[in-house]
């Protein structure tokens, strides 16, 4: 199992190191491969598409032309996994603050509001419950968006409050926190789970 990381901007070792820990966990041989050219999404099992700045990563993709075949390999069934920023890029609708410019991907059936807990809290944790995960889990949100529109077929897996937090639709995962940062690895052993489901 190849699960890719794009690698433009972000937490990009912070979720090589969570996937290598949530793989040696459930005892499968994979590995993880940073994605920072075209050519280098070709033959992965995953996608993970970190917390960072989107406008950042959007940029970039669209410059190396990564954002067309992402799409494609998206819809062909390729497992993909947003995080904060993330999630940003698989929206279909966002909701932005004046912002730079973000492009999405339009992958998912979701809105999305940018830094949706506001500046004077730009991060912060909480336990939160998640569908799927036995007890709590500690979350960690840094200038965090929010989901707050959800499409048909779009499942809500977590919520804070009332607003939804970890979004699943087919193969695409999308939440808003930061998993990658916590020692817990079971956030990306769901992900790993939906490969190997493909
Ligand atoms: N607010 C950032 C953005 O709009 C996302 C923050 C994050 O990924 N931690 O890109």
């Amino acid at each position: 199992m190849i699960i890719g990381i794009l690698a433009i901007q972000g937490a990009v070792s912070e979720h090589a190191d969570a996937f290598q820990r949530a793989l040696r966990s459930r005892g499968i041989a994979g590995e993880t491969r940073l994605i920072r050219t075209l050519e280098s999404l070709e033959g992965i099992d995953g996608l993970a598409i970190p917390g960072g700045e989107s406008s950042t990563i959007s940029a970039q993709m669209n410059r190396l032309g990564m954002d067309t075949r992402i799409c494609q390999m998206v819809e062909e069934g390729l497992p993909v996994l947003g995080t904060c920023a993330g999630t940003i890029l698989l929206a279909r609708r966002l909701e932005s603050d004046g912002e730079e410019v973000t492009n999405p991907l339009g992958l998912m059936d979701i809105t999305v509001r940018r830094n949706a807990f506001g500046r004077q809290k730009e991060s912060f944790e909480h336990d939160i419950q998640i569908d799927g995960i036995d007890g709590n889990y500690r979350a960690i949100f840094i200038r965090a968006p929010m989901i707050i529109g959800l499409g048909e077929g779009v499942v809500s897996l977590a919520k804070l409050g009332e607003e939804t937090i970890i979004a699943k639709q087919g193969n695409m995962l999308a939440m808003v926190f930061h998993p990658e940062l916590t020692m817990d690895t079971r956030v990306h052993e769901m992900f790993i789970d939906i490969v190997l489901k493909r």
